[in-house]
């Protein structure tokens, strides 16, 4: 009998429609921490959980503590991409791979050389004044102290969805899109926890839905394959 990993190889190259949908899972084996893993942000002790920091509310009322937290944690100092952001790249220039929808803020798949990147929590990456709207690099927010300002006074804010804001209209349709239309849609390194992301799933049609994820994943009975364990040495040791 084949094993689910040659299975997903003939997927892999014999499409030319592959979707990929991840999570934080995929950035942590470039040492940047999930939520929900042993190791994850959700298991270290804070004043306050890391949703209730990364919220729209704590933003407005504790502007400064969130800073703290948001440089602390969510800025990766030197990471870089790990075999699973390469070979997604990799496969979007030979063809195989229309978009990668993600949920990480991290900007590593863009720095691994892929160009179609749905980022429907947003990105670090982008800053911009709240008052005047003036775009700021990611140097700004980590060379600043305390709450970063623009020259007009107005407070930066990182472009990145925080808990009770509403995702980005026009990146959710065009994952919708990408989704409905993939031949294999690949999801991998996501607890599949955070709505209305984890929803995404239901606009795939297809019989090719893997799953790759440490851990089980409510989702693991709908789909066609599942591999557990590490995306990047999974998709190292693929070979394609
Ligand atoms: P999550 O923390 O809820 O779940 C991560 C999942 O990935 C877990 O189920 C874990 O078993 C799995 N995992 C961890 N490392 C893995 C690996 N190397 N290979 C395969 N599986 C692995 O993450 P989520 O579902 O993405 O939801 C958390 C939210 O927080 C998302 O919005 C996410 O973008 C955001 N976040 C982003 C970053 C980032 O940008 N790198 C980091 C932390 C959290």
């Amino acid at each position: 009998m084949k094993e689910a990993k040659d299975i997903l190889r003939e997927w892999v190259q014999g499409s030319e429609n592959i979707v990929f949908f991840g999570g934080a899972g995929v950035s942590t084996e470039s040492g940047i921490p999930d939520f929900r893993s042993e190791d994850g942000l959700y298991r270290q002790s804070f004043r306050y959980p890391p949703e209730t920091m990364l919220s729209h509310t704590f933003f407005l009322r504790h502007t400064a503590e969130f800073f703290a937290f948001y440089r602390a944690k969510m800025i990766p100092r030197g990471a870089k991409p790990n075999p699973a952001h390469c070979a997604l790249a990799r496969w979007e220039k030979e063809g195989r791979l229309r978009a990668v929808v993600t949920q990480n803020i991290d900007g590593l798949h863009q720095l691994a050389g892929s160009k179609n990147v749905l980022e429907l929590h947003g990105s670090i990456h982008r800053n911009h004044c709240m008052r005047c709207g003036n775009f700021y690099p990611l140097s700004t927010i980590e060379e600043s102290e305390g709450v970063p300002r623009c020259a007009c006074g107005g407070t930066i804010k990182p472009d990145v969805v925080l808990y009770e804001e509403p995702l980005d209209e026009a990146v959710w349709a065009a994952a919708v899109r990408a989704i409905a239309a993939a031949d294999v849609l690949i999801v991998g390194g996501t607890s599949l926890t955070v709505y209305p992301a984890a929803a995404l799933l239901d606009a795939y049609c297809g019989q090719k839905l893997v799953l790759i994820n440490r851990d089980a994943t409510a989702r693991d009975n709908a789909a066609n394959l599942v591999l557990r364990g590490s995306i990047g040495e999974i998709f190292s040791s693929l070979k394609v």
